[in-house]
Parts: structure tokens; sequence; C-alpha cells
């Protein structure tokens, strides 16, 4: 964890910025839910536990900061609330997001699984690849064990850029 930060912290001073207290504060909750997809409310709320003088400006400021130096990817789910998930380090490409329509669950796929289909994009529409947005929705195996129903599940490609 204090490696992450160093390193962002360093990140943030070859672009010329500080990490502020109120600054790491928030990185230190992003990395400690990394798992999670927080919402800018979900992180100033636990923002607030470690500092509580901070405000929602404060915070939503960081993240839209963190977000321009690729600190945090913003996404969307489709549900009109924006989303804020660290970068892997060291990956090219956003990770891949599994999505289940009943519970909501949001599993993450590491693997970049899209060599192919990325070059057939690149030779067919003369297209450099930098990056992509993959969200599969459908029924997490968790929901299938509940009813043992089986579903034709829908995935869409949004954002490729
Ligand atoms: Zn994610
Ligand atoms: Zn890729
Ligand atoms: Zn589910």
């Amino acid at each position: 964890m204090e490696q992450r930060i160093d390193r962002i912290k360093k990140q943030l001073h070859s672009q010329s910025y500080k990490l502020t207290p109120q600054r790491e504060a928030t990185v230190r909750v992003l990395l400690e839910n990394e798992k999670d997809h927080l919402s800018a409310e979900d992180v100033y709320l636990l923002v607030k536990e470690k500092a509580p003088e901070i405000g929602l400006a404060t915070v939503y400021r960081t993240l839209e900061l963190l977000n321009e130096l690729e600190v945090v990817d913003k996404i969307n789910f489709g549900d009109g609330v924006s989303r804020y998930d660290l970068r892997k380090e060291g990956a090219d490409h956003f990770h891949h997001h599994l999505v289940c329509i009943e519970c909501g669950s949001v599993d993450e796929i590491q693997d970049d699984l899209l060599g192919d289909v990325e070059k057939v994009v690149e030779r067919d529409w003369q297209f450099k690849i930098k990056d992509h947005r993959l969200t599969f929705h459908g029924i997490c195996y968790r929901c299938q064990d509940k009813h043992e129903t089986k579903q034709d599940a829908d995935h869409e490609i949004t954002e490729v850029h």
C-alpha cells in the first residue's frame, strides 16, 4: 500500500501536483476498496471517516484530477452513476467487468482476452487502439446457483477509443 501511494505521489509530482493530506486520504480509500466500484459519494463517506473536515467538492475534484492523470478510470454501468476504478499497475488496457443484472454485483476480468479482436480492428479499420471498455451484462454464478435458471446474457461494447 505504501509503495503504491509513493508511486501515485510521484505520478502527481511529475505533472506538478502535490499529494496533499486530503488527496492522500482519497487515494487510500480507493486502494483499500480496490475491489469495489465506488461513486464519488461512496468515496466521500469513507474519506470523511479519516478526514472529517473534508468536503464532497474536494473529494470530487480529487477524483477528477486522478482521472485526468490516469490513476483512476471513470466508469458507468448504465445506472447513471459515475464510479471510480483504480487502474491496475502495468496493465496496457482497462480490465473488463461482469455486471449481474439480478444482484448488481460487479466482477472483474484482469486478462485482456481481446488480442484477436484488436488485431482485426486495427487491420480492417486502420484504427490504433489505445484502450477499451468492455462490460458484460448477465447473471453471475452466485445467482445462477440460487435459481439454476438459464437466460441469455447479452453483452455490449461501449466506448472503444
Ligand atoms: Zn473494475
Ligand atoms: Zn486490450
Ligand atoms: Zn448476481
